[in-house]
């Protein structure tokens, strides 16, 4: 569904992805580790052509979405929620729902309010507060839920575990669960194997820029050496 191929991105002379390569399948959840900047936002924000890549190809669906401007990307079917949590801290809840309300792609089922506060329980205690007073991890849910309310066909969620209490790391995990069986596809970054063996069908390690391991967790766990070598545990 998602193709990843030889990128090479830059940030001025300073070149951070070195021919990554990677697929991401339908239906799948893929973990993309790897250390402090190792280079797993960089890949996110190359595949949204936020940050285009200098060299290499991204296809999504079949369709070579390399160099599209990243509205475009977005209409195609990709959904990024940034790191940094991005809300309307004076807008509610439900408000901020709104903003993110695209219409649904052929044949899949709309997201609604209804059914996002069913995924994230939560906000649907806050639905009229304003998003300021939420908790930094209620936050993180309704970037993640305002971004679903566009429809996308695949997510790419950049550390949704990071900075957040550990009760609400569960429930994203198991939101993240959910989303797999409604049938999304999912590419997250982690630093948090734990995290990543709960929610992931497959890990790609990533350090320097390059893919250094690719399998399933499974693999992953049969050899310890790998994960020593490549993550911080
Ligand atoms: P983190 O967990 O810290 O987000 P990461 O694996 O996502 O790590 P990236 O953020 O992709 O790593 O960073 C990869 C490398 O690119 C790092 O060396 C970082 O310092 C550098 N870098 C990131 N953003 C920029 C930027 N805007 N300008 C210059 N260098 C950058």
């Amino acid at each position: 569904m998602l193709d990843v191929s030889e990128l090479d991105t830059f940030y001025g002379k300073a070149q951070v992805l070195h021919g990554m390569s990677f697929a991401v399948g339908q239906g799948e959840v893929v973990a993309l580790l790897g250390r402090n900047g190792a280079g797993k936002t960089t890949t996110l924000k190359s595949i949204m052509q936020l940050v285009p890549p200098r060299g290499g190809r991204v296809t999504f669906g079949g369709r070579d979405i390399t160099g599209w401007p990243p509205h475009r990307v977005a209409q195609a079917g990709l959904g990024y929620v940034p790191e940094e949590r991005r809300i309307f801290t004076q807008l509610s809840v439900v408000e901020n729902l709104e903003v993110g309300r695209q219409p649904p792609r052929d044949g899949a089922v709309a997201w609604t309010e209804g059914s996002l506060f069913e995924l994230f329980p939560n906000l649907a205690e806050r639905r009229r507060n304003a998003g300021k007073a939420l908790s930094g991890g209620e936050q993180q849910m309704l970037t993640i839920a305002r971004t679903l309310m566009g429809n996308p066909a695949l997510v790419l969620l950049d550390e949704p575990s990071e900075g957040i209490a550990p009760v609400i790391v569960e429930q994203m995990a198991h939101a993240i669960l959910r989303l797999k069986a409604e049938g999304l596809t999912v590419l997250l970054s982690e630093q948090n194997l734990h995290f990543a063996r709960a929610v992931a069908d497959r890990a790609v390690i990533v350090e320097h820029g390059e893919v250094k391991f690719d399998g399933t967790l499974a693999d992953l766990e049969a050899h310890p050496e790998i994960r020593d070598a490549y993550l911080s545990v």
